[in-house]
């Protein structure tokens, strides 16, 4: 299974290799999808996708929580307004991943698939409604 997690770091987590050490321990893979670094504060915010067994996640998420890495599933932090949505379709060509999508073209409903979403937040800016809320 593969899961889209936005970890926290702490400032005392700042410079431990964290992610490899789960890799080692647990056997689980990552794919880090969006990075923001704040050298200032020494704190970090990740947007990563763990693939593995669904215990190994587990596993993972609850030795991050031991180290007071807080983990959100990333659907928490991505939301489509949908009274705001008036289905422009503006944001499907700035979508990288396929999550903002015409699928059928009779209707040309856009429709929203927040699993394939990584958080990049190109629709957020290209909406003119602001419909689409990206929290990071
Ligand atoms: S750009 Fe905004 S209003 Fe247009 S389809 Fe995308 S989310 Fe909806
Ligand atoms: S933040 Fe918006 S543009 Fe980026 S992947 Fe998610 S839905 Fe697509």
């Amino acid at each position: 299974m593969n899961k889209k997690v936005i970890l926290r770091f702490p400032e005392k987590q700042f410079n431990h290799p964290v992610m490899s050490s789960l890799t080692k321990e647990f056997g689980v893979l990552f794919n880090i999808l969006k990075a923001d670094i704040n050298a200032e504060n020494n704190r970090g915010t990740l947007i990563v996708e763990f693939i593995g067994e669904s215990e190994q996640i587990a596993d993972s998420e609850k030795r991050l929580k031991e180290l007071g890495i807080k983990t959100e599933p990333l659907s928490q932090e991505i939301k489509r307004i949908e009274d705001n949505c008036t289905h422009c379709s503006a944001c499907t060509v700035h979508c990288p991943t396929g999550a903002l999508s015409v699928p059928d073209r009779k209707t040309m409903i856009v429709e929203f698939e927040a699993s394939k979403c990584i958080a990049c937040g190109n629709c957020a800016v290209v909406c003119p409604y602001k419909a689409m809320q990206v929290k990071f």
